[in-house]
């Protein structure tokens, strides 16, 4: 089953303050549950596509802004780290308003603020880096030092959690852009891994939240795409 014809472009663009040339939305998710159907507040058809989702969402708020990437290159949708929350681009010019491209989306929201908790220096946060690591080997078959630092494992992670979203079972292997390709036996190996990751993030956020820690430092600028 391919994942369908994706223009996810790549590029350096990278964004802090939002620009926002379409609708704005805020969504929510709550702090005391991790799986869906999560507290959204946003457009109804991105609440709904979210509250589907079979991976979890992290209890951190995620702007949503209906209209195109402000790259200027069509793409269905893209992600840009921000100082106090992640946005996502979804176009529907370019079909970009479907489970497919916000369960992407989503995936590299999951993964950065993963990596925003680990650089916080919380306590019990070890996890991210070997659980990434851990997929990343699922996915490579051999994952180096650099390997997380890479466009491709974001991208391929991206997709990863959007299969492990949408799709409970896969009976044969699925493909996707930037190289993804997913046999049935890594979708069963990788999903629990990203639904563990889902858990301890609550239980270390749990954990570390009398502290007081300062504001998040980021890991790296993340591409649009
Ligand atoms: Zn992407």
């Amino acid at each position: 089953m391919r994942l369908g014809n994706r223009h996810l472009i790549h590029s350096a663009f990278t964004v802090i303050a939002v620009a926002a040339t379409g609708w704005l939305f805020l969504f929510q998710t709550s702090s005391a549950r991790a799986y869906g159907p999560v507290d959204v507040i946003g457009p109804p058809e991105v609440r709904s596509i979210v509250e589907t989702f079979l991976a979890p969402t992290l209890p951190q708020p995620v702007r949503i802004v209906i209209g195109p990437c402000p790259d200027g290159f069509p793409s269905q949708g893209c992600h840009a780290s921000g100082r106090s929350m992640d946005t996502i681009w979804l176009d529907p010019a370019n079909g970009g308003l479907d489970t497919e491209t916000t369960a992407h989306e989503m995936g590299h929201v999951f993964e950065s603020y993963m990596w925003n908790l680990r650089f916080e220096r919380r306590q019990g946060t070890e996890f991210v880096p070997k659980t990434f690591g851990r997929i990343a080997s699922v996915l490579f078959g051999e994952a180096g030092p650099s390997t997380l630092e890479s466009d491709v494992w974001s991208e391929q992670f991206a997709e990863s959690y959007s299969a492990c979203a949408r799709l409970p079972v896969i009976s044969e292997a699925i493909t996707g852009f930037y190289g993804f390709q997913m046999s049935p036996e890594q979708h069963d190996l990788i999903c629990p891994m990203i639904a563990e990751m889902g858990q301890r993030y609550d239980e270390a956020s749990a954990k570390n939240a009398d502290a007081n820690r300062p504001r998040v430092r980021f890991r790296r600028n993340d591409p649009i795409g």
